[in-house]
Formats: structure tokens, C-alpha cells, sequence
């Protein structure tokens, strides 16, 4: 078709171009946990998770209509069968759920498993155990129960005060930072700590599923004129992705199509796409097409 054969409506989308970041999406962990859910629900047995078995809506909610709930704490378990999500949980709260007579399905992720092993290592060890990551979050509550009692995270070198300074220190990272914030903070940390400490210990916990969407996402922002990047808003590896590409161009973090404004849209030739690790690849293809029909107006 020559360009004057174009019609008007579809003139904007020839100077558009939206590019998917080379790695996106579900990642191995997410799919291996949705795999164990769905098919535990083809046996008819009625599974609760405890807390979302992913941070997001429309795959929570797929669960939901095949009979899958979600309890926001172990204290609503009443039996039955429980899941523990991707996140995995605590030695703790893995007690008090089987102490609630609930059959356990664990769908812990094995690169949140290694992490949960190194840091139950290292507190068998002595070691103190500080973890670069969000507290309040689902994996690094779990994490920190495998720690033992000497531990703390923190994303912020200046809260960690002498108490949890023993003279053995173990560093490691929730799954899903960023490598390249992870490395400021051991060497900020390493500063501070080495003049009080006889051995520093750093294991590399980090996700490299994570790793290569933030890479690829980095790499497209820096072509692009926008990155929309699609993930629950209460998602780590999706707000990470946003945080990388941010200081780059011009990224919105957004949950679904709906939340897409047209205005962003106005003026630019290339939009990134990315996505987190636990959003679907409808999610994606709406955001697509949502974008696509903006153009056509
Ligand atoms: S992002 Fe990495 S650690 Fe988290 S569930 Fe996926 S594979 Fe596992």
C-alpha cells in the first residue's frame, strides 16, 4: 500500500512503533506455581492460598474462578489444603499451618529456596544476616525467618545500627533487586562494616530470570520515546522495572489497558514495552492493542 492509500485513521500508527523488551513476562518460577495450582484444582480439591499465589489481579482472579481463595493470614486457615505461594514463607509460618491441620501444596520458587537455604546456613553458621530488600514483603519475611534471630533487612545502609553487628556478617538479596543497587549496597555496607567485622560473607541471591528482564527493559528504554510496563502495582520485579527505566525516558507503571492515558502517547515514535514476572501475556496483548486503537482515533 502506498502512504496515500493509507487511510487518515491509520496514518499516526505508521510513524508508531511499539517494541517488546526481549525478555518479558511470566517468569519460569511464576509458571512452575500456576502449573502446580491448576493442576492440584483438576483433582476437585479446594486450595486456599495463603496470601495471592502471584502480585496480580488477573491471574488471582483466573484462580479464583476455578474455586482457588485467597487467606490473608495463616490464622483464617481452617484445614483443608493450603498453598504457599512463588514467595515462599518462614519455617514459622510453615508450622502454624500444618498446626492448623492444613495439607501444605509449596510452591515456593527453588531460586527463592536457595536464597531461604543460604540464609538458614549462614545463621547455623553464627553469622549475622543482613538482606538487601523490602521488609514488608512476602519473601523477605520469609527470608528473614530462615535467617534466625541476628537478622534484618534493610534497603538503606544508614538504618543498620551496631545491634545486629556480630563479628561474622552474611549479606545476600531478596530475589528480585537489581543487580546494579545490590552491588552499591554491599560496597557501601562493606565500607562501614569492615573496620568492626573479621569476615564479611556476600551471597549472590539474585534472580537472574529478574536480571535479564531489567537488562532488556534497560536496553529499550534508552531507544524509546516511552516504556509502559505492565505489572501489579504490588508487584517488586514489576516496580523495579519501572525504576530502571525511569531515569531513561519517560514510564509508566500501569496494572492493565485501562489505565493507559492518551496524552502520554502524544508525539512519540517508538513505545517500550515490559513487563513482570508474574504478569500474563493477555495483560501484554491488551496494553498492545489498547495502544494501537489510541493511535487509530
Ligand atoms: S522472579 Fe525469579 S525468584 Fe521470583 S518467582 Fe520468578 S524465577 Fe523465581
Amino acid at each position: 500500500m502506498r502512504r496515500d492509500d493509507v487511510p487518515l485513521r491509520d496514518y499516526n500508527l505508521l510513524r508508531m512503533n511499539i517494541e517488546k523488551a526481549r525478555e518479558l513476562g511470566f517468569c519460569f518460577g511464576v509458571r512452575r506455581a500456576l502449573k502446580i495450582i491448576e493442576n492440584a484444582t483438576e483433582g476437585d480439591i479446594k486450595i486456599v492460598t495463603l496470601g495471592p499465589i502471584v502480585h496480580n489481579k488477573t491471574v488471582v482472579a483466573r484462580l479464583k474462578s476455578l474455586g482457588v481463595r485467597v487467606a490473608d493470614n495463616v490464622d483464617e486457615l481452617k484445614g483443608g489444603v493450603t498453598a504457599i505461594s512463588s514467595h515462599g514463607v518462614s519455617p514459622a509460618v510453615y508450622e502454624k499451618i500444618q498446626l492448623r491441620g492444613a495439607k501444605v501444596i509449596d510452591t515456593t520458587c527453588p531460586i527463592v529456596r536457595s536464597a531461604q537455604k543460604a540464609a538458614q546456613r549462614l545463621a547455623k553458621a553464627g553469622f549475622g544476616v543482613i538482606i538487601f530488600g523490602e521488609a514488608s514483603h512476602p519473601e523477605v519475611r520469609g527470608l528473614l525467618g530462615w535467617a534466625g534471630e541476628n537478622a534484618i533487612a534493610s534497603m538503606n545502609v544508614d538504618t543498620i545500627t551496631d545491634e545486629i553487628v556480630l563479628k561474622r556478617i552474611g549479606i545476600l538479596a531478596q530475589t528480585t533487586q537489581s543487580r546494579g543497587e545490590f552491588t552499591a549496597f554491599v560496597n557501601r555496607l562493606t565500607e562501614k562494616l569492615l573496620p568492626h567485622v573479621q569476615e564479611i560473607r556476600i551471597i549472590n541471591t539474585l534472580c537472574q530470570e529478574t536480571q535479564k528482564r531489567q537488562s532488556a527493559a534497560e536496553e529499550l528504554a534508552e531507544t524509546s520515546g516511552l516504556m509502559i510496563v505492565i505489572g501489579g502495582h504490588n508487584s517488586a520485579n514489576t516496580r523495579r522495572l519501572a525504576e530502571v527505566c525511569s531515569p531513561l525516558v519517560e514510564t509508566h507503571h500501569i496494572e492493565n489497558a485501562d489505565e493507559i492515558d492518551a496524552e502520554w502517547l502524544h508525539g512519540k515514535k517508538k513505545i517500550g514495552i515490559t513487563a513482570g514476572a508474574s504478569t500474563p501475556d493477555e495483560a501484554i496483548d491488551q496494553v498492545i492493542q489498547r495502544i494501537e486503537s489510541l493511535y487509530r482515533v
